[in-house]
């Protein structure tokens, strides 16, 4: 469903230009979720900006559905990122003075959805992130965390067939963090989206079907283990948090020519791209 290519984003300000994302190849399917971790710095934000097409590559593909996002005119970019994207934001952006209520089911007001109806699709989503009591607070009346669960519920309202969350958990307890955390993996399993989570919490994001790590904006596979861990790891043994789903998918790109072509470009040999494809 989602497929990255070689993608390279910098920025250039003052100085010496910041190389964010470096070279990142992966592809995620529908069904499908991935725990992105890595250092404050590694180019995660930037990564999910680009694939919500809120940023331009410099080099490299992006596709959803093989559609090459670059190639999109404004009117389908906006489309794009208010139908197919969900998009929680590392920082809560809400409306002032509105109810969580409304603030959920935002992206489908602007949409042009009437009131009634965007209020009883997002409904169900504040209900699933515990705020069900909580519609006509507003965020003056609500806590960070509180926030951060209204922006995951409007992320989910409407049912996108990609999430994207950046950091969703960064506010949250790490009771509150798992729960949120399974709901994305309930809403990769039951409603078939591809979800793109960044976190922390390695261990409220060990039911994350694939992981990978940023580092300087060069993703590997894997939830980020130590060099010794990692060299372990590619000696063959000691498999990562995610190590069930490991040995099958390197049998299931093995069958699959080309599928290996990845990241970045002229130390390929050090990374260990992810796979193109965990699933049939
Ligand atoms: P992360 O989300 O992993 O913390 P970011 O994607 O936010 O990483 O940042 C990656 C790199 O790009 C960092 O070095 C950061 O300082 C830099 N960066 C991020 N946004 C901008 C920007 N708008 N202008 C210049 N540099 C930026
Ligand atoms: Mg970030």
């Amino acid at each position: 469903m989602l497929e990255l290519e070689r993608v390279v984003k910098h920025y250039r300000g003052g100085g010496e230009p910041v190389r964010a994302v470096d070279g990142v190849s992966l592809a995620l399917d529908a069904g499908e979720m991935l725990a992105l971790h890595g250092p404050s710095g590694s180019g995660k934000t930037t990564l999910l900006l680009l694939i919500a097409a809120l940023l331009a590559p410099e080099q490299g593909s992006i596709r959803f559905g093989g559609e090459e996002l670059s190639r999109l005119s404004e009117g389908e970019r906006c489309d794009y990122l208010h139908r197919d994207v969900g998009f929680v934001y590392q920082t809560p952006q809400l409306m002032p003075r509105v109810s969580a209520l409304e603030n959920a089911a935002m992206k489908l007001l602007v949409g042009g959805v009437p009131l009634r109806e965007a209020s009883a699709q997002a409904l169900p989503w504040l209900e699933r992130v515990g705020l069900g009591d909580s519609l006509e607070r507003t965020p003056e009346q609500l806590s960070g965390g509180e926030r951060q669960r209204v922006m995951i519920a409007r992320a989910l309202t409407g049912e996108p067939r990609l999430i994207l969350a950046d950091e969703p958990t960064g506010n949250l307890d790490s009771a509150r963090s798992r729960e949120i955390v399974e709901l994305l993996h309930a809403v990769a399993h039951q409603h078939g989206a591809a979800v793109l989570l960044v976190t922390h919490d390695l261990e409220a994001a060990s039911i994350a079907d694939r992981h990978g790590t940023l580092r300087d904006g060069r993703l590997s596979e894997g939830p980020g283990a130590s060099d010794a861990e990692r060299e372990r790891r590619d000696a063959g043994d000691t498999p990562g948090v995610d190590g069930a789903g490991r040995e099958q998918r390197e049998a299931d790109s093995a069958q699959r020519p080309g599928a290996r072509e990845t990241a970045g470009t002229d130390d390929a040999k050090r990374e260990q791209p992810l796979p193109l494809s965990t699933r049939a």
